[in-house]
């Protein structure tokens, strides 16, 4: 994902997001302050934990597929071999759990496995 698709890709779901919560506000007009900002994190969080991951992945490919900046074993600092993608998931602070799905790399000197870039 490059990034004028994840612009457009985090514009659609900021959208349809932000007219949730109007919806969900004309539908709970009782609704305290404390509940309408329980519901304006819970959606503006799976926004969030998006944006994450997306740009995560997209700093992950740029990295790899850049042939200038191999990456590299923290252990040994030899170049990592590729392994395809593996899938890890990740906790953001928000408490949403965040599947990224990228290369997998492998030391040849050492055996050490990582996701780069860290
Ligand atoms: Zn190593």
């Amino acid at each position: 994902m490059n990034g004028e698709e994840m612009r457009k890709s985090w514009n659609g779901m900021s959208e349809e997001i932000i007219s949730g919560i109007a919806e969900w506000r004309l539908q709970h007009p009782q609704a305290t302050f404390r509940e309408i900002e329980e519901e304006v994190d819970r959606r503006l969080s799976v926004l969030r934990a998006t944006m994450i991951a997306d740009a995560a992945l997209s700093s992950a490919q740029t990295e790899w597929a850049n042939g200038s900046r191999e990456a590299l074993c923290p252990a040994c600092g030899k170049p990592l071999e590729k392994k395809g993608k593996k899938k890890r998931s990740l906790q953001t602070r928000g408490g949403q759990e965040v599947e990224l799905e990228r290369e997998y790399g492998l030391c040849p000197a050492c055996g050490q496995g990582i996701f780069p870039p860290g």
